[in-house]
């Protein structure tokens, strides 16, 4: 609005100043060469009375222009009649303005009579072989006049104009601040924690755009929240249950089992077996969180996938020794791959201790690294014989503290975020994964390696 104000301002103040000084400007090189024209005619060999006073008679008629000529003696020679008391007027206002005469000599000025602006030109003549002045006056009132009029035009059309621009500024201004004040009233119900509230979009691009947005960023901090309150609870919960256990199997040895070795002694099993799986869940909490918020680095570099393997596998011979369990290994020795080592170790040892929790009567487990020339890749795949994973349980199977609603007696303890650090490490390195499974029919979980050239001083990759 101001803007439109300050422009229509100098618009108006423009026009009101060039229209009065073009019309003074004008008018006074009218007037002068009017007084030359007669100056010619005056001073000229032949000079033709008649026509002088014809055209004298034409200005006055058609022009408002008076012409008059006097002789040294203040005689007027030829003019617009005049009363005889205002021939002396007149030529005192000549002789005062034009001051000794001298041929050629010509002036030109403006007065103001009774508030009218009147241009005057005098000129010193020879006419006739005598003295002469010229004066030709042109009152510049009719013009003013005219002028005033289109000043008030002016001024009239420049508040019009004001008046739309400030009618149109508003409206647009109004039109265009009003969705803003929405996704800012919006936005302000968001700071205080209603997550169900929604950025409406407009007509407009960027606003809709910017709405978009803002719906995408309060659904992730839904998320979020969501998430924290569930990782809170479950948290909260799976730490209380191996607490409440070992307190209640210390209470029972205080109380009950202090004096028999035998019931002592698998109390303090289970006790031992519980802070165990509060350090486990600890410790994929730890991890968890720590990859999927980027802190930890990867530490990446060329190592020997097989070798690794083997030793995760080994790590689970004592299940093979005490329980029965059966690791069928088919390993293709010396792969290498490039990625972080302990990651991926913590990888295979979480699928092929879910490969051991969920395997069936058999006890078996199958575990496979493969180098496939198609792809160039590695492939590691762990195959249990168990009850395989439901359609509809599939997808969420890499989800934070999911686990099935099946109880499972398991001989590895486990803490429901498994496959989510196997998620969360192997998206970190971008490496294709997955799971084949059916109901009755087993899983097959499989990672896919870019294989790499071996280190310097080993032999290459099969
Ligand atoms: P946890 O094994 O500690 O429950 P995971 O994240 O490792 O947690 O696994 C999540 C869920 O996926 C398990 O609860 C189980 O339902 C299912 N699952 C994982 N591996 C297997 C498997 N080899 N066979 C059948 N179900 C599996």
């Amino acid at each position: 609005m101001v803007f439109a104000f300050a422009i229509l301002l100098v618009i108006g103040l423009v026009a009101y100043i060039v229209l009065g000084s073009t019309a003074t400007t004008r008018s006074k090189q009218r007037v002068r060469t009017v007084g030359r024209e007669f100056t010619d005619m005056l001073t000229a060999p032949d000079v033709n009375y008649v026509k002088i006073n014809d055209r004298i008679v034409s200005y006055s008629f058609y022009d408002s222009i008076d012409v008059f000529v006097f002789d040294g003696g203040g005689q007027m020679v030829m003019g617009v009649p005049l009363f005889a008391d205002m021939v002396e007027e007149v030529y005192g206002f000549v002789s005062e303005a034009s001051g000794e005469w001298k041929e050629g000599k010509e002036t030109e000025f403006s007065t103001r009579e009774h508030g009218n602006m009147t241009i005057s030109y005098i000129a010193c003549v020879r006419c006739g072989g005598e003295e002469c002045k010229l004066l030709v006056r042109y009152p510049v009132a009719p013009i003013a006049r005219t002028i005033s009029q289109m000043e008030l035009y002016i001024l009239l059309i420049t508040l019009a104009a004001l008046a739309l621009a400030f009618f149109i500024s508003y409206t647009l201004a109004n039109k265009l601040s009003s969705p803003i004040r929405d996704v800012s009233a919006t936005a302000k119900k968001l700071a205080k924690g209603d997550y169900n509230v929604q950025f409406t979009s407009t007509q407009y691009a960027e606003i809709a755009q910017l709405s978009d947005t803002l719906n995408y960023m309060k659904d992730e901090i839904k998320k979020s929240d969501q998430f924290q309150k569930e990782l809170l609870a479950n948290v909260s919960h799976d730490l209380k249950t191996p607490l409440t256990m070992i307190k209640a199997y210390a209470s029972m040895i205080m109380e009950i089992s202090g004096n028999d070795p035998e019931k002592r002694e698998k109390h303090l099993q289970v006790i031992i077996d519980e802070s165990d799986r509060l350090a486990g869940l600890v410790n994929d909490i730890l991890s968890t969180s720590k990859i999927s918020s980027g802190i930890e680095q990867l530490d990446k570099k060329v190592f020997n996938v097989s070798e690794a393997l083997y030793g995760v596998i080994n790590n689970f011979g004592y299940l093979q020794e005490s329980q029965g369990y059966k690791i069928m290994v088919d390993v293709d020795p010396n792969q290498y791959a490039c990625a972080d080592e302990e990651k991926i170790k913590q990888v295979f040892y979480n699928l092929v201790s879910n490969a051991v929790n969920y395997t069936g009567e058999d006890k078996t487990v199958y575990v496979m690294l493969k180098f496939v020339p198609q792809t160039g890749s590695i492939r590691f795949a762990v195959r249990d014989t168990g009850n395989g994973i439901a359609e509809e349980e599939l997808p969420h199977i890499w989800d934070r503290y999911y686990r099935s609603k099946e109880t499972h007696n398991r001989p590895v303890k486990g803490t429901g975020l498994g496959l989510n650090i196997v998620k969360a490490i192997l998206e970190s390195h971008s490496f294709g994964f997955g799971v084949e499974s059916g109901q009755g029919k087993g899983s097959t979980f499989y990672v896919d390696f870019p294989a790499a050239s071996s280190e310097p001083d080993e032999p290459a990759s099969e």
